[in-house]
């Protein structure tokens, strides 16, 4: 089933940061390159900065917003910018739109980074890329804005809420993706007492109830999500999908889509693979997800369950109609 795909998480970026001789055109080197989203279908796609907990961390992030900005002005045959007008004439063009963002706010400020640094970093990275399509402050580990997926016990520190402040009004979405159970809570729980207009999403989380994972969400977030008008992009990783099962892809999508069928997305995360530490993750994803030319595919087995105005729902519909909410 052919439909656009609008993608909300994949790793180019990074890879193309660190990777000697990378090449985003290679389809043997990532499950991203661009012959795969184009056999996909995939016609918008988020790209990420990103970076773990480390003192380069704000070089790395520099870097990576101006390989974004060079993949727009090396390849205009092949990228554009993923804006509002963009989605209004997607017909009209096959270029794929593509947008930053932020995973890790470490890449804005790391340990010892003065606030005078933070905020240059922020205005600087935004001024570069343009626009971003979110930020998550943390990622699996703790930083000094808040705790990760895998920290217990650490929710929003000061300087996350600092960091949230500057946010409020500016349009982009504050990411749940990578929080500890407590720093989402602490973010939402800040939001709603400062009434700070910032909108929230989960770019590439899949469900606890489905799947316990601590990388997935639990129904009472992805419910916080949805009532306040935000997206939630399913993630392809077998382990947070189900390691063993991979139709289980499917639950997690039908899940979403019952939940509520205008906040269910894609968020792939593909990533660079080939230097993955941990032997028990391979494979990353199971055959039927492994890389960006899988979505008709997909979207085919889900037509057995979902009407074609869920699936178009899930394929590009409800990421294009929260990003015009936020950009009109
Ligand atoms: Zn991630």
């Amino acid at each position: 089933m052919n439909l656009p795909i609008a993608d909300l998480h994949c790793d180019l970026l990074s890879f193309l940061a660190k990777v000697p001789k990378a090449d985003p055109f290679d389809p043997n080197q990532i499950a991203c390159a661009f012959p795969w989203l184009r056999a996909g279908g995939v016609r918008a796609q988020v790209m990420a900065i990103y970076t773990d907990v480390h003192p380069e961390s704000m070089e790395l992030a520099s870097q990576q917003a101006a390989i974004f900005v060079q993949l727009l002005e090396d390849h205009p045959e092949t990228v554009c910018r993923w804006d509002g007008a963009f989605q209004q004439t997607l017909e009209g063009t096959d270029q794929l739109g593509i947008i930053a963002s932020i995973e890790n706010a470490a890449g804005i400020g790391t340990a010892t980074a003065t606030w005078k640094e933070i905020y240059a970093q922020f205005d600087a990275l935004l001024g570069k890329v343009g626009s971003l399509a979110y930020i998550s402050l943390t990622h699996h580990t703790e930083n000094r804005f808040g705790g990760g997926n895998y920290t217990e016990g650490i929710g929003l520190k000061e300087d996350g809420k600092r960091l949230l402040d500057y946010l409020a009004g500016k349009r982009i979405p504050i990411d749940l993706s990578h929080t500890s159970d407590l720093l989402a809570e602490g973010i939402l729980t800040y939001i709603d007492r400062h009434h700070l207009p910032i909108p929230v999403l989960a770019s590439h989380s899949n469900f606890r109830s489905i799947w316990n994972h601590k990388r997935n969400l639990t129904d009472e977030f992805a419910q916080e999500i949805i009532h306040r008008g935000g997206i939630i992009g399913v993630n392809f990783l077998r382990a947070f999908l189900d390691s063993e099962q991979p139709e289980r892809l499917f639950e997690h999508l039908i899940y979403g889509s019952n939940l509520n069928e205008q906040a269910i997305s894609f968020g792939a995360d593909f990533f660079y693979t080939q230097d993955f530490p941990d032997p028990s993750r391979h494979p990353i994803y199971f055959p039927l997800a492994e890389n960006a030319s899988k979505y008709p595919g997909i979207l085919e087995r889900l037509s057995q369950e979902l009407s074609e105005g869920q699936l178009r729902k899930l394929a590009y519909e409800n990421v294009f109609h929260f990003y015009q909410n936020l950009w009109s």
